[in-house]
């Protein structure tokens, strides 16, 4: 019997901004080619067997389609999905309503897993692996410990820092992918299939250029792409072409690289108050007035990734290409031992 899947429940309904542009089935995902291949791969092998999906973990930089893909999954496999989140499952008894209410080869999406605290992890150990749970009745010397099983069920995990999660809980999902930044090809597939959606007539070249603008990310590219459309409605008669896209993405100060003003500022900081770093990421956060976490999650992994920045045992230091992008010259060596890197 098929059942109809409880898909509403595994977005934040309203305050979600990417639901209208989220792609439903794994088929309109674009890009992470390999990465789908496998999940196909997953998913066809789980429904023709008749069983339950594997656990699934997702790690990479946000807005990369972690949720896109968790989401995903329960509709290919026509099963329900309860969605929560890390940070707001804080003991072991939170939890205990999302395992017990898990139907049968239904999905359980945990977004930030990284975040959930040690005694959390330690009781999914034998609810992923045996689908079995302890629970504790009463207080001190009344207190009965009830074991109970649980219906199997896939706990799907998404995470941009795998490595915070500890060996044994990683071990325990069977299907492991991190997403990588995407091509501007891929960006700009993306940017032409939201514009449709949105209703809003695109040239090529603005689609291009938003997605070169875009830092690899499919967020970034659709909350540029909002932008621009606002400016062209606001300016123009809402019709998207190069000199709207040029001067929409200018005034938000995005740079030729899509680099926006959190990621200028960072590097104006790391430039102008370290000489270039080395400098730690909480030194750069105060100085910033900015959280580490936000900076290490969002804010250093394109730059990282564009060799504007590198990471060494000694902290954050500008690259050669760095100092260039942002046209300051790199300072005179004074100390020979900390030399900048020259690339
Ligand atoms: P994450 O969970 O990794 O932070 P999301 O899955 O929420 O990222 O993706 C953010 C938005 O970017 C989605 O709403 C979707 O519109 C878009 N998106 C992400 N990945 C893709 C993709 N591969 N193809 C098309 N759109 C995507």
């Amino acid at each position: 019997m098929t059942r109809e899947p409880v898909i509403e429940a595994v977005v934040p309904s309203l305050d979600d901004p990417d639901r209208e542009l989220r792609p439903q089935r794994l088929n309109d995902v674009v890009g992470q080619r390999d990465v789908l291949e496998r999940l196909h791969i997953a998913v066809d092998a789980a429904l023709k067997r008749n069983d339950v999906l594997g656990h699934v973990l997702f790690d990479g930089p946000p807005g990369l389609g972690k949720t896109t893909l968790a989401t995903c999954i329960p509709r290919e496999m026509n099963v329900a999905i309860q969605y929560t989140t890390g940070a707001a499952i804080t003991a072991p008894k939170d939890l205990v309503p999302y395992l017990t209410n898990a139907e049968e080869r239904s999905v359980l999406f945990i977004d930030e897993i990284h975040r959930l605290p040690s005694a959390v992890e330690e009781y999914l150990y034998t609810a992923m692996e045996d689908f079995r749970i302890d629970i504790v009745h009463g207080d001190g010397t009344n207190a009965r410990t009830i074991n109970l099983w649980l219906k199997p069920f896939t706990l799907i995990g998404a995470t941009t820092r795998a490595g915070m999660l500890s060996a044994p809980l990683r071990d325990r999902f069977h299907v492991r992918e991190t997403l990588e930044f995407y091509s501007d090809e891929e960006l700009t597939q993306i940017v032409r299939r939201s514009a449709s959606k949105l209703q809003s007539p695109i040239d090529e070249a603005s689609a291009v250029l938003i997605a070169q603008r875009s830092r690899g990310t499919p967020r970034v590219a659709n909350n540029r792409l909002r932008w621009v459309r606002d400016f062209a409605t606001s300016r123009a008669n809402g019709a998207i072409d190069l000199g709207l896209t040029e001067a929409a993405l200018a005034m938000a100060g995005i740079d030729c690289l899509g680099l926006g003003r959190q990621e200028r500022k960072y590097m104006e900081t790391l430039i102008r108050v370290f000489q270039g770093g080395p400098a730690g990421l909480e030194a750069i956060a105060h100085t910033m007035n900015a959280s580490p976490d936000t900076l290490e999650d969002e804010v250093e992994p394109y730059l990282l990734r564009s060799g504007l920045v590198v990471r060494s045992p000694r902290g954050r230091m500008v690259t050669s290409n760095g100092f260039q992008h942002m046209q300051i010259p790199p300072p005179a060596q004074a100390n020979p031992g900390q030399s900048h890197l020259f690339d």
